[in-house]
């Protein structure tokens, strides 16, 4: 008999909507194999057991009566914890939220659960959502399935360590500067951070709202257009949301698996190429980039002057919103509450106590800096400044994207590091996002497709940048990408994990 969870969304869909399996089934098998690798791996904060089988029972009457369903419906699905799910906790990696139930469900929830997929749990993350290594986790960092002594990314390295290790088809991320992006890279797995407004934030726990964007963590590249069809498009709950309907996702994707790119005209930003690359991380990017030129695509060299400067605008910008998005845990409305242990019980007294036992150590840095950023003497020296720079950085793209299609890049700079590699060193841990940030600062949508694997014998990943509401463009390129390195490896990198050690 198949292993459920080694198929794809769509396979597994294929093999529902034609009842050969039930989504009974096919949860149950993902819940059986999230029982077995979760004590190695901790990708989930919270299992969804008993509601997930009996969204699948359901699913399976619905389709056994003769329903018309979604074509996901009875596909399961992990979310990151990030995103609301009324009554299932919600904590964002924070223990200033350990124990808030929502008593709502994000857009995006919404969405899930209307198209009937059976929601497995919820994924750990970096303590709201900042970090690239998941190690800023309250409740404990989540390991790479490559390899254990290694991070599996972050923010979402929950999401990207499920669907690597198979414990879900589908997982939902966020992506405020690489969190969707980077740890699909680092973990062989596909990453889509949708055009900023193509996907409804509302019901995300927001980090900074100008960057942050929802969209899919998948195994292929089709999987993520299907999963990115269902969940964006527009939402007047959301006044950034854009109100026009998505390109066609799923219709680019499986036209770019033919793998013909004849006239894409693909442009390889030459900042995000050269220093500071794993040299491994470079041999792929440059034997990818000769796969699409035999595609029939056209590869033009472009230069963005003004991304050496996107890293520090990105440290500004975001610290400055969090410090105000941040501004509501104050120990009266959500979660944690924590009295003084001395002095009197006043409103002030009782916000400085639960922040103070609440927040982690990085949140603490990023509500300072973002805080001092805007404070009243240093507001145009920095944020002003910033903001500035954001500016040159869309112009970088507007004239790059006069003369190409889509842009690429490396997704990271290097492979999956080991775990406290990186820890105390928070300069070193921002530079994973260096190629990443561009596209949040600017709005546009980026993709990550796993290209091979480094000296070390771990997984990298291929970014693919496009204009902004041209998401369609990532999943041709990407799907030519991905179905052309497949048929040179016999199948996809991901079969070339290890396999883990399972718990009985
Ligand atoms: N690693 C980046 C940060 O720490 C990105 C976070 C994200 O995309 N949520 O800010």
């Amino acid at each position: 008999m198949t292993d459920l969870t080694r198929l794809t969304a769509a396979d597994l869909a294929g093999r529902l909507t034609s009842r050969d399996v039930s989504s009974v089934e096919a949860t149950q098998a993902h819940l059986d194999r999230i029982a077995a690798v979760e004590p190695a791996l901790h990708s989930f904060l919270y299992v969804n057991g008993d509601e997930a089988l009996a969204t699948a029972r359901d699913v399976d009457s619905r389709r056994a009566a003769g329903e018309k369903l979604h074509a996901l419906a009875g596909v399961p699905i992990a979310i990151k914890d990030i995103v609301v799910t009324k009554g299932m906790p919600t904590t964002a990696g924070s223990k200033i939220l350990e124990g808030w139930i929502p008593p709502y469900d994000a857009t995006i929830t919404t969405r899930i659960r209307a198209a009937g997929l059976p929601i497995l749990g919820k994924t750990n993350m970096d303590e709201f959502a900042m970090g690239s290594s998941t190690e800023h986790s309250a409740f404990g960092n989540t390991h790479n399935p490559w390899d254990l002594d290694r991070i599996p990314g972050g923010s979402g390295g929950g999401s990207a360590a499920a669907v690597a290790a198979y414990e879900a088809p589908l997982a939902i991320g966020t992506d405020t500067g690489g969190s969707i992006r980077q740890p699909a890279a680092v973990t062989g797995t596909v990453g889509v951070k949708p055009t900023y407004g193509g996907v409804s934030r509302y019901g995300l726990i927001a980090l900074a709202s100008s960057l942050d964007q929802a969209g899919p963590v998948t195994r292929t590249v089709l999987d993520s257009a299907l999963l990115h069809e269902l969940i964006g498009g527009h939402d007047p709950r959301d006044s950034t949301s854009i109100d026009e309907p998505l390109p066609g996702l799923v219709a680019a994707a499986r036209q770019g698996r033919s793998g013909d790119l004849t006239g894409m005209r693909v442009g390889v930003i030459s900042e995000l190429t050269g220093e500071g690359y794993q040299p491994g991380v470079r041999a792929r990017f440059t034997e990818s980039l000769e796969v699409l030129r035999g595609a029939g695509a056209e590869i033009v060299e472009v230069s963005c002057p003004h991304f050496t400067y996107a890293l520090g605008a990105y440290y500004l910008i975001l610290p400055s919103e969090a410090s105000s998005n941040l501004a509501k845990f104050d120990g009266m409305r959500f979660g944690l509450r924590v009295e003084p242990s001395e002095g009197k019980v006043t409103a002030e007294s009782v916000m400085g106590a639960t922040r103070g036992a609440g927040f982690g150590d990085e949140v603490k840095r990023r509500i300072i800096l973002g805080t001092y950023a805007l404070s009243a003497g240093y507001y145009d020296a920095y944020y002003g400044s910033a903001q500035k720079v954001r500016t040159l950085i869309q112009r970088d793209f507007a004239a790059a994207f006069a003369q190409t299609d889509v842009l690429v890049s490396p997704t990271t700079p290097t492979t999956a590091f080991k775990l406290g590699e990186k820890l105390d060193d928070p300069l070193a841990m921002y530079l994973n996002d260096v190629a990443t940030i561009p596209a949040n600062l600017a709005g546009i949508p980026g993709l990550s497709v796993p290209n091979g694997l480094s000296d070390d014998g771990l997984p990298v990943g291929f970014q693919v940048l496009a204009p902004a509401k041209a998401d369609d463009r990532l999943y041709r390129v990407g799907a030519a990408l991905e179905a052309l390195l497949e048929a040179q490896w016999g199948g996809p990198i991901l079969a070339k994990a290890p396999e883990l050690e399972v718990a009985r």
